[in-house]
């Protein structure tokens, strides 16, 4: 259960788009003074290093974050990709961006006094970097470090006191029964917390539950009368374009991944309406690189 460490995959075409969507909603839900809670299910150990073994086995982060800052800086990048690229760069000193800053580290430097952090880590390993690093902050009650299930632990915390939470939902899916447990999790926690804003990343990969995921999350979203909006990015083909590699023969690696958020800010689409088409341009991997995004 604990094979996946998301050191090997930190900074990759994924975390572009997550952390882009997650930067956006943030900033939005902290325009109001009212506190904000952001509960992260799934938080990882929060800071990797991209010169790190781990990082540097999979150099995932070539084909993502390192595309977007100097050397490669592509100029004029839309508002929401130069705010990700910022946030990133801010972690770093000098040119070279050897240092990523996972979801926690990205949403606690964006909060105020008044908002209020829970992280969620199961790995022992993972979770004990995550509080290490928390611990350097000095960021005091407002960032909990819980190693607890992401999935369970989440619903004693909603709603929160002041009715204003950002759900980040970004399992690992090496089990199977996560796809199930996402969709539990968004059932239950539109009953408890039905204007709660839910961020919910998924991999898009040859897998029945896989697909199946964004419809039934959509399903949920329809049923309670709520607005959602789908963002995807594929970077290249699932299958080998080569026929010599044989008919269905896999790519290694994550070709696409999927963002369906829950409740979004109003302004969300017209951002990524801009910063997807440019995603897709410049992490491309291949010529089947495309975005989608849909509202409702
Ligand atoms: N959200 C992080 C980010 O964007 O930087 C990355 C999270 S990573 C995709 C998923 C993490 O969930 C892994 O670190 C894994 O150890 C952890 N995990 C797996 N099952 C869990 C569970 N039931 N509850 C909480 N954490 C879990």
């Amino acid at each position: 259960m604990f094979s996946y460490r998301h050191a090997f995959h930190a900074g990759n075409h994924a975390d572009v788009l997550k952390h882009t969507v997650l930067i956006a909603t943030l900033q939005h839900l902290l325009q109001k003074d009212a506190a904000l809670t952001v509960l992260d299910t799934h938080a990882g150990a929060g800071l990797y290093r991209l010169d790190g073994d781990y990082a540097s086995t999979s150099a995932e982060s070539a084909g993502g974050i390192l595309r977007l800052v100097p050397p490669a800086a592509p100029p004029a990048l839309a508002p929401a990709l130069q705010d990700y690229v910022d946030m990133v760069r801010a972690f770093n000193q000098g040119d070279a961006t050897r240092v990523y800053p996972g979801s926690p580290f990205i949403t606690q430097r964006l909060l105020r006094a008044q908002d209020k952090l829970k992280l969620f880590e199961l790995h022992p390993t993972d979770a004990r970097s995550l509080a290490g690093n928390i611990a350097q902050l000095e960021a005091g009650r407002q960032v909990a470090v819980l190693q607890e299930d992401g999935f369970e632990g989440v619903k004693k915390f909603i709603p929160p006191p002041a009715r204003r939470a950002l759900v980040l939902c970004d399992p690992s899916y090496e089990i199977k029964s996560d796809y199930l447990r996402v969709q539990a999790l968004l059932q239950d926690a539109l009953k408890r917390f039905a204007t709660g804003v839910y961020a919910v990343w998924y991999p898009i990969i040859p897998r029945a539950e896989a697909h199946d995921l964004p419809r039934r999350l959509k399903t949920l979203a329809q049923k309670a009368g709520k607005p959602w909006l789908h963002a995807t990015l594929t970077v290249k083909s699932s299958k080998l374009a080569s026929p010599a590699a044989g008919e269905g023969a896999r790519r290694p690696g994550l070709p696409a991944s999927g963002m369906f958020v829950v409740n979004p800010p109003f302004t969300l689409q017209g951002v990524l309406r801009e910063a997807l088409p440019q995603m897709a341009q410049l992490l491309a991997q291949d010529r089947n690189a495309s975005h989608t995004l849909e509202v409702g």
